[in-house]
């Protein structure tokens, strides 16, 4: 029978990560490293500020491009923290996470079929979302042997030979906890200009990064007027079911984005956005506090991993590893698999970002160190009798 659902959603996937963890439903005892969710609840200030806003009967709907309040203190955070001016007017609009805000910057710039560069592996949403909005997703790989980051030469050839119109970054990355000291960013931002892409930056773990400063793609000479930046407050702020993030960028094309906004969401709640404001007046001292505990863990789960004979790089931010299994011989989906059935842990395999994750497996260590701890056991003692 003719399906009645359109073509573009029937040749989407189903994201590998919900695939996998429809399994790990219903089963008892399971520790997962699986979910890309801090284990942190949003610190008391940040939610006491949402409380105290719905007691003073802030109930009501908002500006679409968010309350001028919140992209006032988004504004300020950017230029103290980074020098990173956005006019809090016209220039930055407040969406339902980073997840809506990409989504209205593709849907905003792509013509149909025009390319866009995603890399391999990458967050599991940016490639169908961009074949949503009628473009075609081109592949760069990402290698261990380059640290997981874009290799600019690449990056100038595959230019030369697709001619796109768009690179999506992502550092620090989910999946591989890879990032970019600016030196190797402003390597990049010469190919990008060389090649006039407009840059969809997400950032969204920016602030988790743990042996240099980040830098923001759009700080560097010449790249902010055609990169939309976005960042958000799941991760940092342990806020993820707030959903609230934003974009950043020249007004033309917020204007453009707001226009979607406004028909399709209207705007973000206003708890959220006012439980943000908070975030950003007083709530870095809990973001250091969440950042110094993901670094205790980053260190476990990196010596650990190494030591059971799983090579990994050292993550640069964000919670994740991203270790090889191909010393196993077995493939990432048998891996995840049978670890889940023999030892009751599950990780993410490493194919759900990408077809460049075969041989890899995703760690969340945004759990605590003594599920983390009990965890690497049962895995080393897998591992040990393959
Ligand atoms: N971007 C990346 C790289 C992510 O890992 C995630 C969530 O895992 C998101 C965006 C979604 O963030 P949000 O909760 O702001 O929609």
């Amino acid at each position: 029978m003719k399906s009645i659902i359109s073509k573009k959603v029937q040749q989407m996937q189903p994201s590998g990560i919900r695939v996998f963890f429809d399994l790990v439903l219903g089963m008892p005892d399971v520790i997962s490293l699986g979910v890309g969710e801090p284990d942190f609840v949003t610190p008391w200030s940040i939610r006491e500020a949402g409380i105290y806003s719905l007691e003073q009967g802030y109930t009501s709907y908002t500006s679409n491009k968010g309350l001028y309040r919140l992209r006032l203190e988004i504004s300020r955070y950017l230029k103290k923290k980074y020098g990173l001016i956005y006019d809090a007017e016209s220039q930055i609009l407040i969406t339902v996470g980073v997840s809506e805000a990409k989504d209205l910057a593709l849907r905003s710039l792509l013509n149909p079929g025009d390319k866009v560069i995603v890399t391999d592996p990458a967050y599991v949403s940016y490639a169908p979302l961009v074949s949503l909005a009628g473009g075609l997703p081109i592949s760069i790989v990402t290698t261990m042997k380059d640290k997981f980051k874009i290799n600019p030469g690449k990056l100038d050839k595959l230019c030369h030979e697709q001619r796109p119109k768009i690179i999506i970054l992502n550092y620090p990355s989910n999946p591989t906890g890879a990032s970019y000291r600016k030196k190797e960013l402003q390597a990049l931002a010469r190919v990008i200009l060389k090649h006039k892409l407009i840059v969809i930056s997400d950032e969204i773990y920016g602030d988790l990064t743990y042996d240099f400063q980040h830098s923001p793609f759009p700080t560097l000479e010449g790249t902010k007027k055609n990169t939309i930046y976005l960042n958000g407050f799941s991760k940092s702020y342990a806020m993820t079911g707030w959903r609230v993030g934003y974009a950043c960028g020249s007004a033309d094309i917020i204007s453009a984005m707001t226009k979607i906004h406004q028909y399709t969401i209207m705007c973000v709640s206003i708890t959220s956005q006012m439980a943000a404001c908070e975030a950003l007046v007083d709530g870095q001292k809990s973001v250091e506090e969440m950042k110094k505990e993901y670094i205790r863990r980053r260190e476990f789960v990196y010596e650990g991993l190494n030591k059971m004979g799983l090579k990994c790089t050292k993550p640069d931010g964000a919670f994740y590893a991203f270790p090889s299994i191909k010393s196993t011989k077995l493939s990432s989906i048998k891996f995840a698999s049978r670890l889940l059935k023999e030892k009751k842990v599950a990780v993410v395999p490493g194919t759900a970002f990408g077809a460049s994750g075969e041989g890899y497996i995703r760690i969340s260590y945004a759990s605590n160190l003594d599920d983390l701890k009990e965890a690497f056991g049962r895995i080393e003692c897998f591992v040990k009798k393959l």
